[in-house]
Parts: C-alpha cells; structure tokens; sequence
C-alpha cells in the first residue's frame, strides 16, 4: 500500500435528517482527505454538523450522496459486517461524556472491545494495563470511573479508544466537560499519541485551546466547509 494514499477521503459527503416534511442537510456537500500525519480540528458553532460528519467518517453513520473511501476502499460498497470490522480495527472514539461503563473498573472498560474482538482474557488485561500505563493510569486500573476526576476518565476512555492501535482517533468535544488543567493534560496526551503512533486524529470542537494544537482546521458552517480563518 502506497505509504501516501490517505486513511481516508470523503468526496462531496452529505447527510440529511428528515423530520416529518423538513429535510435537514447536516452535512452538505464535504470534500476531504485524511493522512495519519494530521492533527486536524474541525470547528463550528453549535449545530453546524460537526458530530454527523464524525460519524459519518467513523463509519457510525452511511451518507444519503457522496463518496466515502477508507485506505482507498469505497465504504460504499461495504456490508455491516465488514464496516463493524474496519470500526472495530482502524477507528477510535472519544466522547465528551467519556462513555465509560460505570460498573467496571478502569482496566475492564479499557478491555471491553478486546473482549468483544475475542482476545483472550490474559491478553487483554496485559494490554490494558499497558494502555494505562501510556496515558499515565498505571495505578488506577482497579478503580470505578465514579472514583476518577473527570480528566482521568477522559484519559481512560482514550486507552480503550487505542486498545486496537487504531490507525485514525476520532474525538468529538473531548474537553468539552473538562476544566482548563484536566483539558491541557487530555491534549499533550492526544498529541503525544498522535506522534508517537503516527495516529491520525480528527477532533471536532469549539475549544480554541484544541485549535492552538492543530496541524490543520478545518471550519464548517451550515454543514459546509469553509476555509479557516
Ligand atoms: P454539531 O455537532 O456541530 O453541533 P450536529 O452534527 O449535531 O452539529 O447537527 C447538525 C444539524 O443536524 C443541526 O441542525 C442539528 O439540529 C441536526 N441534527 C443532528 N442530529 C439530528 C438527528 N438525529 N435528527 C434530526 N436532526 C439532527
Ligand atoms: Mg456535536
């Protein structure tokens, strides 16, 4: 494979919302390419569809026009299986509110989609006490996300975002509920796991201290792209 063919390209993506009569065109026609190399923010106000155009990236979500190609393979043309598959091994996903289970420990909700990948018990917890140790958990594996501050379970919900090396980590308002410290400390981690696994990252915020990271913005309003300012 062609080391400069990008993760992924999305050719004039749309996505429109029908509520009764009303057609909502949440994502309007987007053009873009995605390398490993990138540390791309994607802003907007509120509403201007920066989570639909995630998910449809992250294969959550199958555009109503447009092309999407993952590595070069049109998503298009793929079935649910082989979808859950490429989201399972190549994606990652951070969310403002964590999504973290909340009657497992740290290391059990680092572990879940290896279990559910079906690797084997030792493995997997050998794997995620690692994953914690990366994001500086090592010693809080046993522990209940209720226990943990809401950085820490930010960072554990990043370690279960890496248990299968994803290649492209997608975050939408990672520190949208944290406050100032707790999101510098989530944004050195992003971007030393973005150099160091040249993982790429597409984050979706209104956070300008996201923005001063960024290798690239991308600006969308009324599901649009626009060139940043
Ligand atoms: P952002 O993440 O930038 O706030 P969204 O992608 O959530 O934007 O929303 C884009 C537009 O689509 C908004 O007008 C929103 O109201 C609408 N929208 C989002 N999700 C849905 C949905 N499930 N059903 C109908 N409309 C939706
Ligand atoms: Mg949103």
């Amino acid at each position: 494979m062609s080391p400069s063919r990008p993760l992924l390209e999305g050719r004039d993506l749309r996505r429109v919302y029908r509520l009764g009569r009303v057609e909502v065109p949440a994502v309007d026609g987007v053009t873009l390419a995605v390398e490993a190399g990138d540390f791309l923010v994607l802003e907007g106000p509120s509403g201007s569809g920066k989570t639909t155009l995630l998910n449809l990236l992250g294969l959550l979500d199958r555009p109503d026009g447009g092309t999407l190609l993952w590595e070069g393979r049109a998503v298009g043309d793929l079935d649910e299986d082989a979808l859950s598959e490429l989201r399972r091994d190549r994606l990652g996903f951070v969310f403002q509110t964590f999504n973290l289970v909340p009657v497992l420990s740290a290391a059990e909700n680092v572990e879940l989609p290896m279990a559910l990948a079906g690797v084997a018990a030792r493995a997997r917890r050998e794997r995620s006490l690692e994953l914690l140790a990366a994001v500086g958990l090592a010693d809080r594996a046993a522990v209940r996300p209720d226990l943990l501050s809401g950085g820490q379970r930010q960072r554990v919900a990043i370690a279960r975002a890496l248990a299968n090396d994803a290649r492209l980590l997608l975050a939408d308002e990672p520190t949208g509920n944290l406050d100032s410290h707790s999101a510098e400390e989530v944004l050195d981690l992003l971007e030393r796991l973005h150099e160091e696994r040249g993982m790429g990252c597409v984050i979706a915020t209104h956070d300008p201290r996201v923005r001063a990271r960024a290798s690239r913005v991308l600006h969308l309003i009324d599901g649009r792209l626009e060139a940043a300012a």
